[in-house]
């Protein structure tokens, strides 16, 4: 069978109705509000409120947990599991602090799409735009949500310019607000001409839509004052003449985003813009991989582990790798081939995010994320396969804007230390750099706020208090070239050498002029800032 769009053989139903994606949005414009009734429309919770009250029972364990609760942000990734219609939802959760953008990135190598959530008052905003970029270096699909439309809002064409001028992609209105503020009563289906209002009396509840045969359909004043109908039949005139029309391959190639107007939390606007993930969003993609592509279809199994989440029970040293599925049907028990060790490995007791709780997974498909508990074999960037050594790539670690020394408080436990830190390295937390001249290591990281979880997490989590100094150095590089070549270099440039937590070689300093010298002085030498999980 073709799929007549793209002329390519359409995949299995099973695999074809997944949606993989991720909500990205500035803190605060409504992404956990919007998730909670994402997971209320896809009847995997019963009432609104139950994502917050759960996160508030797992918070009180720990002190570390407390401080995520303090700030207000979500340090911790999951992924949940939900149907819509005949699709199958993957919403896999990105940390929303810009501190976490490393860990943000390497999520969203693990999604075919993402939903883009703005506040309608505020627009774009600084760290939309950042997460924005991060899609756009992957041609990531984006559908838009225009949130808190019950409040005061911008002007709808106003939203739209600023989308269109700030991210440089061309937006449709798939559905266009009628009234501003306390006078907004709801929005017109550009898509399928129908009048959705919103319900102000019950927040959970959505009220029927209204068919109506175009904006000229008499029932339209019934429903609508008469001056808002009048601004309404204007301003989707001038949307219809003005801007792009919806065009489903554009979508799918990620060069216009359709945008939907609502308000998350009086449940507005939500299931109109889920059957437009449904029905706009990508089937699981093929997935890049050394040294072939990696098509869904592919009747044998292959995954790859985006992110590890260490210690989620303090009691016990379980760790959780999260995979997404790139190819094939997955069932519980398969024997799986751990690329990176060339070690089999039985996958007994895989666990599928549903929202619910943690369940067992019998079965998984191409699209899906599944958790493997482990001991720490599984590591992010590892590729599972069913024999055939591939590699899946595009996963990238990225070079570490501060570092620190970290010292632990008592110097007999400097082994426990070292315990401790390659756990978070391993995790993708923090980068660890062990210097070859002097003692102690190096810690790196995105942002500063993570230097204080590592504290409180070794300090929890290994009973070990530790120490966080500035360090001499403030830039970290990757050094590649050809064995002698970095033997030569390395020997030249001792007080600058570290190795990584993977053994990888890394040039540390303080000056630009440090990095230009070596790109000068060595042509053999190339330093990078980011390289490729291995
Ligand atoms: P997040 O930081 O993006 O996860 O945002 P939240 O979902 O926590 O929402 C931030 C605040 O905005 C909360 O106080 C929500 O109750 C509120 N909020 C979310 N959606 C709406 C909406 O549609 N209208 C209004 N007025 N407030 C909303």
């Amino acid at each position: 069978m073709l799929d007549t769009a793209s002329n390519r053989p359409a995949l299995p139903p099973e695999i074809a109705r997944r949606r993989t994606f991720a909500i990205i949005s500035h803190p605060d414009a409504g992404k956990t509000t919007l998730t909670e009734k994402f997971l209320l429309f896809g009847g995997a919770i019963q009432m609104a409120g139950q994502v917050r009250a759960k996160g508030e029972a797992r918070r009180t364990r720990s002190d570390f947990m407390q401080m995520e609760k303090d700030r207000g942000i979500s340090v911790s990734a999951s992924a949940m599991s939900f149907d819509f219609g005949n699709y199958r939802f993957n919403l896999v959760d990105t940390p929303g602090h810009s501190d976490f953008s490393e860990d943000t990135y390497r999520t969203l190598t693990a999604v075919d799409a993402a939903v883009m959530v703005i506040d309608g008052a505020k627009g774009v905003e600084s760290q939309t735009q950042k997460l924005f970029e991060v899609c756009r270096l992957r041609d990531l699909p984006i559908l838009t949500f225009c949130n808190k439309m019950d409040r005061e809002s911008r002007d709808t064409f106003e939203i739209i310019d600023e989308i269109q001028e700030n991210l440089a992609i061309d937006v449709t209105p798939a559905s266009w607000p009628i009234g501003v503020g306390r006078d907004f009563l709801g929005c017109y289906d550009m898509l399928n001409n129908r009048l959705e209002l919103m319900d102000r009396s019950d927040r959970n509840r959505v009220a029927d839509s209204i068919k109506i045969e175009g904006l000229d359909d008499p029932k339209l004043e019934e429903h609508v004052p008469a001056h808002l109908v009048e601004q309404l039949r204007e301003e989707v005139e001038m949307a219809r003449e003005l801007l792009p029309k919806l065009d489903p391959q554009a979508v799918l190639e990620g060069t216009m985003t359709p945008i939907w107007f609502g308000s998350a939390i009086n449940s507005f606007g939500v299931k109109e813009l889920m059957t437009g993930i449904g029905n706009y969003g990508p089937e699981p993609q093929p997935q890049s991989a050394d040294p072939r592509q990696i098509a869904p279809d592919e009747t044998k199994v292959t995954g790859f582990v985006f992110k590890v989440q260490a210690n989620m029970d303090p009691k016990h040293r379980d760790r959780v790798a999260f995979v997404r599925l790139a190819s094939g049907h997955f069932e519980r028990g398969m024997k799986m081939t751990h690329v990176r060790t060339k070690k089999p490995m039985a996958i007994s007791n895989p666990v599928l995010f549903l929202a619910s709780d943690r369940e067992l997974a019998e079965e998984a498909w191409a699209g899906d994320i599944i958790g493997i508990p482990n001991h720490g074999q599984l590591r992010i960037g590892d590729t599972l396969t069913e024999g055939e050594s591939l590699k899946v790539t595009g996963i990238p670690s990225f070079a570490p804007e501060l570092l620190q020394n970290c010292r632990a408080g008592d110097p007999m436990k400097a082994k426990h230390l070292e315990k401790a830190l390659m756990q978070f390295a391993e995790e993708g937390a923090a980068k660890v750099f062990k210097p070859a001249f002097g003692s102690g290591f190096i810690v790196g990281v995105v942002g500063a706020l993570q230097f204080e979880v590592l504290a409180s997490r070794i300090e929890l989590e290994y009973g070990l208090p530790v120490r966080f100094e500035p360090s001499q150095f403030t830039s970290a590089r990757w050094v590649n070239g050809d064995k002698m070549a970095v033997e030569k270099f390395i020997s030249a440039n001792k007080q600058h050498i570290s190795h990584d937590n993977d053994g990888d070689v890394v040039f540390l300093t303080r000056l630009q002029w440090d990095i230009d010298r070596v790109e000068r002085d060595y042509p053999d030498i190339k330093l990078t800032a980011t390289k490729e999980m291995m």
